[in-house]
């Protein structure tokens, strides 16, 4: 196995689980494979191995190449790993992630919660504004909710991501 399909292995456990890690053994294996193929190859349900070969695909993992079935009339997906080197597919995680984190971030600064005692449920400004400061649910007084700490530690993930670099 190749140090590029071994990383790819890896990874593929590691975000997708492990029927994705079986689905990149068997195609750095076969090469290329349709999911019907790999259901029985592996003995794992069709509508699993199509579920996570979407996941690897929006990961960019895996690719396919469709090929017209004459006698059926329907496509035939097969499917192989990415071309890619893994780092490319790690740094593209890396800024989807940072991108999440900030929008998170900036919502957090930019809001300011509220929590019910009784059930510890949360609410925006506005929520509480229409629910009068009481939780609907127990009927208690809202009370307002230090949200400093949640920002310290997305602070703190931004700042470990920024610094992180696949290159
Ligand atoms: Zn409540």
């Amino acid at each position: 196995m190749s140090e590029k399909d071994q990383a790819l292995s890896v990874l593929a456990r590691k975000i997708h689980g492990e029927v994705a890690g079986r689905i990149i053994d068997r195609l750095i294996k076969v090469g290329e494979a349709t999911d019907e193929q790999l259901s029985q190859a592996l003995g794992i349900e069709i509508g699993t191995i199509r579920r996570v070969l979407n996941g690897l695909y929006e990961s960019r993992l895996v690719k396919y190449r469709r090929v017209r079935d004459v006698d059926q009339g329907w496509y035939l997906y097969y499917w192989r790993l990415t071309d890619d080197y893994p780092t490319k597919v790690l740094e593209e995680r890396r800024r989807r992630v940072l991108d999440i984190l900030r929008r998170r971030l900036d919502f957090e600064q930019g809001n300011s919660f509220f929590y019910c005692p009784e059930c510890r449920r949360r609410f925006s400004f506005e929520e509480v504004a229409d629910y009068m400061f009481r939780c609907p649910m127990c009927g208690v007084d809202l009370e307002a909710l230090d949200n400093s700490q949640a920002l310290e530690k997305l602070k703190r993930a931004i700042q470990i991501l920024e610094d992180l670099r696949f290159e």
